[in-house]
């Protein structure tokens, strides 16, 4: 059976701009290499917003050599780059952007949800991508809800949507660089989940509620993440109340990571360059 290598907790809170009261759940700066693909996440919320005419949010800023992946679990969010692409999406849907050779992009709270109010809830994931693609052209993958596959567990166990990935031979419709699986879990009080993955792949879950038990034993609370060893194929784990778990698995990249702000690339002199291209203007503008 696979092991827990450990239980990542949340390096604290801070704001994304005026919008997004985000615990930092893991960064580059710490465990980017044991969770590659993935660099980056960002637990925003639950939180409620009073209505307001005001736009919540963060104006634009540039990102290079990776993805930004959005997922709303409550409220709405709102998006336009460089390229032209744009959209707003709520609870259930998925923002999937490359940013790869870079842009220039503005995140806000949705115009209606903003203007009623409401609990706000949302991951940001940043995905790394290949040394080979971090620098093809931007591209922007909008999935909504009804697109996004959804396997009903048996006995009322629960659900699991696959954004991107495969679970039960249903296939998730993002389009992403490098092997790896994005599921939005459900499961109810008492059941469990057992799960096979890929021996050496990067196999990780958050909960964002409720808690759920490994199957060694280890429990598992809102905003901790845990990470399985990369040795061993199965696991499982059990829901001690009505869970909400976001899985992540993927194919190690193992390339160097070097982040600075907004910019993850595979060297310094890389992200100098990322710099002098975003202020020559050569990422675009709004
Ligand atoms: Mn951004």
């Amino acid at each position: 059976m696979k092991k827990l290598a450990f239980i990542k907790k949340s390096n604290g809170s801070h704001w994304v701009g005026d919008g997004f009261p985000v615990r930092n759940i893991f960064s580059y700066n710490d465990i980017a290499q044991e969770m590659s693909p993935f660099l980056m996440m960002d637990y925003a919320g639950p939180k409620e917003f009073p209505p307001t005419s005001k736009k919540l949010g963060v104006g634009s800023h540039p990102h290079r050599g990776f993805e930004t992946v959005t997922i709303v679990y409550s409220g709405e969010v709102e998006h336009r780059d460089s390229t032209g692409a744009g959209g707003k999406i709520g609870p259930g849907d998925v923002q999937w952007m490359t940013a790869a050779s870079g842009l220039v992009h503005e995140e806000f709270h949705g115009t209606e949800f903003a203007k009623k109010g409401g609990t706000f809830e949302m991951i940001q994931l940043w995905v790394n991508l290949p040394k080979k693609d971090k620098m093809v052209s931007p591209r922007y993958q909008e999935i909504l809800n009804s697109q996004i596959p959804e396997i009903q567990l048996p006995e009322n166990a629960g659900s699991v949507r696959v954004i991107a990935g495969e679970y039960a031979n249903k296939v998730g419709p993002t389009n992403t660089f490098s092997p790896m699986n994005v599921w939005d879990v459900r499961l109810k009080a008492g059941s469990s989940l057992s799960l096979k993955v890929k021996e050496g792949d990067t196999t990780s879950f958050l909960i964002l509620k409720g808690e759920v038990q490994l199957h060694s034993g280890e429990k598992v609370l809102p905003a901790e993440l845990a990470l399985m060893e990369r040795a061993g194929e199965e696991f499982s784990f059990s829901a001690v109340e009505d869970s909400v778990v976001l899985f992540l698995n993927g194919t190690p990249l193992n390339e160097p990571i070097v982040g600075y702000g907004p910019f993850v690339m595979n060297s310094e002199a890389e992200i100098r360059q990322a710099f002098v291209d975003y202020q020559s203007g050569k990422m675009g503008k709004i």
